[in-house]
């Protein structure tokens, strides 16, 4: 996941899941939020070896609501729990 503004690799996930997915950008301090879109194709993934960190960036399923969300070696982004293959959209993107 990247910064919508300043296109930074370095966004860290700032809450915890029962409350919001605020992000921040480590570079420009811009904060957003990402939401997902089921895209209705599926595809199994591997579980990542290394237990994801909690300030890893992170999404919840469209369809599962699970936060297992995981961007498959060509970069789309998947479910673990339920295999949905999931659009990203960066929403309530504030400049900081
Ligand atoms: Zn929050
Ligand atoms: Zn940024
Ligand atoms: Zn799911």
């Amino acid at each position: 996941m990247r910064c919508p503004l300043c296109g930074s690799p370095d966004v860290f996930y700032s809450c915890e899941p029962k409350c919001c997915f605020n992000h921040v950008c480590s570079d420009c301090r811009a904060t957003f939020e990402p939401v997902t879109h089921a895209t209705g194709s599926t595809r199994r993934i591997a579980r990542p070896e290394e237990a994801p960190d909690a300030s890893d960036p992170t999404a919840a399923c469209a369809r599962c609501e699970s936060t297992h969300v995981y961007a498959d070696d060509d970069g789309v982004a998947v479910c673990l729990d339920c295999g949905a293959v999931l659009d990203i959209e960066l929403t309530e993107i504030c400049p900081p």
